[in-house]
């Protein structure tokens, strides 16, 4: 007998991850069966993708782009029905008939969806990584309480996650692990000087040497902000303490990150940088499933560099583990600043050099809290937002 196809709701399916999402899950319809699909605002890709799919929830932004969806699915008799808000994202995260939930949703946004699904026990496919950014305590308390699997979908963090015993209890002493080796490709902007950082533009940011993604992302990743916000992804995911996860520049993007053990050992994941390795993995875990991925060609790769994180230039990466040393709200803080940062740059209303400012700034404004609940860290949210718009005010774009 086949056994019954796993029923997937993907959250933020237009966006980079959804895309690649939706093409491993087109290449095994025996084994998945997509029951409901989410987007903020590309209805016309959302249709087609209902079109293709058949889901049988649809959730977008607002009632306008609610109306449009439904107007571009009549002729096609999808059956889908079509749904506006965050509490509808919340629903379709905790239908009692979801198997597993890929969490893609860019930013502070997901967290809301993706603690949703933690709490109704879901499998989380989790390539939101700022909800664990701001809400890391609140996230995996529900995670454990609920008895929820919790597979990083962000590559490094699956290689870890690859990296390590399979029966990884939460502890590095346990498991004789030394220190978790994070790479980073370095971004667009690794080998330039700090005078030509003043000048560069949105494009030129979002113009990733080897990786192709949303333009959050993309900024994050030429600020080192996406590796900071990787530091503490892997604090929580893990159980490490900041100490013992290591920043290293690896330009080829080729190893996806390692584990280094107490006799020496290392441990890595290699792969072509391609986000469908590490979406087929978390989808057909504990199987192996293809994923349309071009075979790993060392030969023609030919080298592997490896080089210290430049803290001065990058002073994000700093900030970032500062955050998680200071704990609270901080992380939460760092986040929301860096969204606000980040939206500003991308709008050509805030230099590139000034976004680490701007973050540095909120931290230093907004008091330090112990955060317990949902509500803490939604605080934490919105006053850190308030203040870095007041920052991005007063700093705006170099003259
Ligand atoms: P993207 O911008 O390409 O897509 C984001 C998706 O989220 C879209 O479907 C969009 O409609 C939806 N969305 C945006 N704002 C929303 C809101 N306010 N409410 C509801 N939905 C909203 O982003 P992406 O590159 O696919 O990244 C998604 C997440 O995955 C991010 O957290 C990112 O850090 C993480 N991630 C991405 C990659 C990658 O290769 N793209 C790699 C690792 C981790
Ligand atoms: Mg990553």
């Amino acid at each position: 007998m086949t056994p019954p196809r796993q029923k997937l709701v993907v959250l933020g399916a237009t966006g980079s991850i959804g895309v690649n999402t939706l093409d491993v899950v087109s290449r095994h319809p025996d084994r998945y069966e997509v029951l409901a699909l989410s987007a903020q605002n590309k209805v016309d890709r959302l249709a087609e993708q209902c079109v293709r799919f058949r889901p049988r929830y649809a959730v977008v932004g607002s009632d306008e782009a609610a109306a449009s969806l439904e107007g571009l699915l009549r002729p096609s008799g999808t059956g889908t029905v079509v749904l506006a808000g965050m509490e509808a994202l919340e629903r379709i995260a905790s239908l009692p008939e979801a198997d597993t939930v890929m969490a893609a949703i860019v930013g502070a946004a997901g967290l809301r969806p993706s603690l949703a699904a933690a709490r109704a026990g879901k499998k989380i496919l989790l390539a939101n990584k700022e909800a664990l950014v701001m809400a890391g305590p609140v996230f995996m308390k529900e995670v454990q309480r609920n008895r929820s699997i919790l597979l990083p979908i962000d590559s490094e963090h699956n290689a870890i996650y690859q990296s390590l015993p399979r029966d990884y209890s939460s502890n590095l002493e346990i498991s004789g692990v030394r220190r978790i080796l994070l790479t980073a490709s370095g971004g667009p902007f690794r080998q330039m000087s700090q005078e030509s950082l003043e000048q560069v533009t949105p494009d030129q940011a979002c113009a990733h040497p080897n990786w192709v993604m949303g333009r959050k992302i993309s900024v994050d990743s030429a600020t080192m902000m996406n590796k900071g916000l990787e530091v503490i992804e892997a604090h929580w995911l893990f159980n490490a303490p900041p100490e013992r996860i290591e920043v290293v520049i690896h330009p080829q993007s080729v190893i996806h990150s390692m584990v280094e053990y107490a006799d020496g050992s290392v441990i890595a994941q290699l792969g072509n940088p391609d986000m469908r390795t590490p979406i087929a993995y978390a989808l057909g875990f504990p199987e192996r499933i293809e994923a349309g991925v071009e075979p790993l060609d060392l030969c023609r790769i030919g080298t592997l560099n490896f080089e210290r994180p430049d803290f001065q230039r990058f002073p994000c990466l700093r900030l970032a583990y500062e955050a998680l040393s200071e704990g609270g709200n901080a992380p939460a803080v760092l986040n929301a600043a860096n969204e606000v940062a980040v939206e500003a740059f991308l709008g050509g209303n805030l230099g590139f050099t000034r976004i680490p400012r701007v973050i540095a700034q909120t931290l230093a404004d907004v008091p330090w809290k112990e955060v317990g609940s949902m509500e803490d860290v939604l605080a934490a949210d919105g006053v850190a937002r308030e203040v870095a718009r007041l920052h991005v005010a007063g700093l705006g774009h170099p003259a």
